[in-house]
């Protein structure tokens, strides 16, 4: 759709280098008081005052991480933007600044590049979040965007995988599996317009399934709340690959095993019914489905008063010794190993 084939498209060579840089960020304004500089010279000066900073990248790559068949570029931007702040939030920090990089083929013009910058805008706008630098480089094949996030926060509030201690509760915010089959769904109705083109997808149906795929939250509300809340998890890590990849990396991290009770874990009714029209298990899609951007974390038993009734949590588990394993607990009572990629049964192998 973005194609450079068109009219009224404007070649990125017409601008050069420093034009579109210029242009791609004359939009962003600073709100934190922390960004010293932002774009416009060699380097970002952030000041982080007392707190210690947090720092994290991904690399999202056309082809492997989207396809903008589906994906369109706004939203890609402004995902791209939440799968880092998602990692900051794991934390127990508060995000404030990101650096944009891409590297771009001809084959976009700079329109494409608008869009994908006002899906960055959007997300920096409604998570307060300073841009402050990137780098714009060519491609000789498709797109790819690098976010790296700095946050802040109190040493004594940072939350790490490794804090997990046996018989701690292991406690899941919002619902899984969402992601997973809204892309399932983006991906039949794009095969059904490759053979009829003028075919209208009627995803009204879907539309919470392909909005949690194309237009993810990341989950800014939980570390505020916690501390309202008077809560320190033990450990804490977001979902990314799929529930059951997080427990395994909680459970390592910290040393610990873990039951997870296949009954609790929350599903929204919308991935119950499109799992019976695909014939798919809910169960296999919330331990592997992955791109939930839900925070999974453990507290100590002691504090199970504080989240007791709260919709945004869902106790799903507890940790036990190392040597007891990782386990699901099903419905009928059974005990099957937890496996990264809930055993393979979406095809994936471990990465
Ligand atoms: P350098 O040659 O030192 O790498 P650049 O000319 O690439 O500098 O970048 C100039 C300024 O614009 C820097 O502040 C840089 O961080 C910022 N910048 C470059 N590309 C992007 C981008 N895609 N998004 C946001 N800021 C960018
Ligand atoms: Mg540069």
């Amino acid at each position: 759709m973005f194609e450079n084939s068109g009219e009224n498209k404007t070649s990125l060579s017409e601008l050069g280098e420093f034009g579109l840089i210029d242009h791609l960020t004359q939009h962003f304004k600073i709100i934190h008081s922390t960004t010293i500089k932002g774009i416009g010279d060699d380097a970002a000066v952030i000041d982080f005052k007392e707190e210690k900073a947090v720092v994290t990248t991904d690399l999202l790559v056309e082809g492997v991480h989207f396809d903008l068949a589906y994906m369109p570029l706004k939203h890609l931007g402004y995902k791209s933007v939440m799968v880092n702040l998602s990692d900051v939030y794991a934390m127990n920090a508060k995000p404030k600044q990101i650096t944009v990089s891409i590297a771009v083929s001809s084959r976009f013009p700079l329109e494409a590049l608008e869009e994908l910058y006002s899906g960055i805008e959007l997300a920096a706008k409604l998570y307060k979040i300073d841009v402050v630098g990137g780098d714009t480089t060519s491609s000789t094949s498709g797109l790819l965007i690098s976010i790296t996030a700095l946050g802040g926060a109190n040493e004594q509030d940072i939350v790490y995988r490794s804090g997990a201690k046996p018989n701690d509760l292991l406690v899941v915010t919002g619902d899984l599996g969402a992601a997973y089959m809204g892309l399932q769904v983006l991906e039949r109705e794009n095969e059904v317009f490759k053979v009829n083109p003028r075919s209208q997808p009627d995803l009204e149906p879907y539309s919470y399934l392909v909005e949690r795929q194309l237009k993810p939250e990341a989950r800014q509300d939980i570390p505020p709340l916690l501390k309202a809340l008077e809560l320190k998890p033990t450990s804490m890590i977001d979902i990314s690959d799929g529930l059951s990849s997080e427990i395994i990396h909680l459970c390592k991290s910290s040393k610990v095993g873990a039951n997870l009770f296949e009954e609790k874990i929350p599903l929204d009714p919308a991935v119950i019914s499109v799992c019976e029209e695909f014939e798919i298990d809910s169960t296999t899609i919330a331990l592997s489905g992955g791109e939930d951007y839900e925070l999974l974390f453990t507290i100590d038993q002691g504090d199970y008063e504080k989240i007791k009734g709260n919709p945004n949590f869902t106790v799903i588990g507890h940790m036990t010794e190392e040597n007891e394993g990782m386990h699901l607990v099903t419905r009928a009572n059974q005990k099957i190993p937890l496996i990264a990629r809930g055993w393979n049964a979406l095809g994936k192998e471990e990465e």
